[in-house]
């Protein structure tokens, strides 16, 4: 079993990175790649903790992407994660969502609900802050009857708390984590929102010409279909093949580490694909 993509406490997810190696361990992973939101802290310690315990781990990172359609995220795979072009443009990513949270908790003061900089600060371990941060401080202090209820509620798209994303351009997300020797892969493709075919094939072919090279057909919400129609995409553009759960502890419930309920097992090829397309460019 592999898992290529996996959160941290250092962006959204609740188990740290030695936890994570740890579980993957104990489930019987092979392979992990650590791949939070805007940041690569939590790399050295899941490595560290991954040579421990026999796991390999593949340093990696998620970036969001402008898109028309839906929402684009790029993973990027095998990065240097001391790469200091890199580690400046996630800084600004950084200060970003910063900025965000603030304008957030301002919209969310005039709805009155209080949530002070610190607390959030303290939930996001001072790293990569989002909104499931949020929700679970809205929760904890009793605002909102679920996590879920905080988006639904105050948060998602067109709420009264709502504040946009500041995000990369596309291809400027696939130039940073080329520029930092990665591979760049297309995260949980069906939420790019494309179903028309030629569409898709069109928006595809956009990604591939900025450098996209690997995509994400196997993921726990696709359908098989779904998976069918992203393999066939990864064979017409020659693109790696990948799979990951998007796992983030208790802050998306439903998601097991490694398990991919509509799929027997995926190909363990994956991580060697990855590693060959990273070094042969
Ligand atoms: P952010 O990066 O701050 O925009 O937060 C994005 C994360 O919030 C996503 O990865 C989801 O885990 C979560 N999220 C976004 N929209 C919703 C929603 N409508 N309901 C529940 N969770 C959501
Ligand atoms: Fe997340
Ligand atoms: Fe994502
Ligand atoms: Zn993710």
């Amino acid at each position: 079993m592999i898992d290529l993509h996996v959160h941290t406490t250092m962006s959204d997810g609740t188990l740290t990175p030695s936890e994570i190696i740890a579980l993957a361990r104990q489930k019987g992973l092979q392979a992990v790649a650590i791949t939070d939101h805007d940041t690569v802290s939590g790399i050295d310690e899941a490595l560290q903790m991954g040579l421990e315990l026999g796991i390999e781990v593949i340093p990696g990172v998620e970036i969001s992407g402008a898109c028309d359609y839906g929402i684009l995220h790029i993973l990027g795979y095998f990065i240097n994660h001391n790469d200091v072009g890199m580690l400046a443009e996630l800084d600004y990513l950084r200060a970003q969502r910063k900025n965000r949270i603030s304008q957030i908790l301002k919209k969310l003061l005039q709805n009155n609900l209080f949530i002070s900089e610190a607390d959030v600060i303290r939930e996001s371990h001072g790293s990569s802050p989002g909104r499931p941060h949020l929700a679970n401080l809205m929760y904890e202090a009793g605002y909102v009857k679920t996590r879920q209820d905080a988006f639904d509620r105050y948060l998602r798209k067109g709420a009264p708390a709502y504040v946009p994303k500041v995000k990369l351009e596309a291809a400027d997300a696939i130039r940073l984590i080329e520029n930092a020797g990665g591979v760049a892969a297309i995260a949980h493709p069906h939420s790019i929102n494309v179903t028309d075919p030629d569409k898709l094939n069109d928006v595809m072919k956009s990604f591939v010409d900025m450098g996209l090279k690997a995509i994400e057909a196997f993921y726990p919400q696709h359908t098989p279909e779904q998976t069918r129609l992203f393999l066939n995409i990864a064979e017409k553009f020659d693109l790696v093949v990948t799979g990951g759960t998007d796992f983030h502890g208790s802050n998306k419930p439903g998601v097991e580490l490694g398990v991919f309920p509509n799929v027997n097992e995926i190909p363990h090829d994956m991580v060697a694909n990855l590693r060959n397309r990273a070094l042969s460019r």
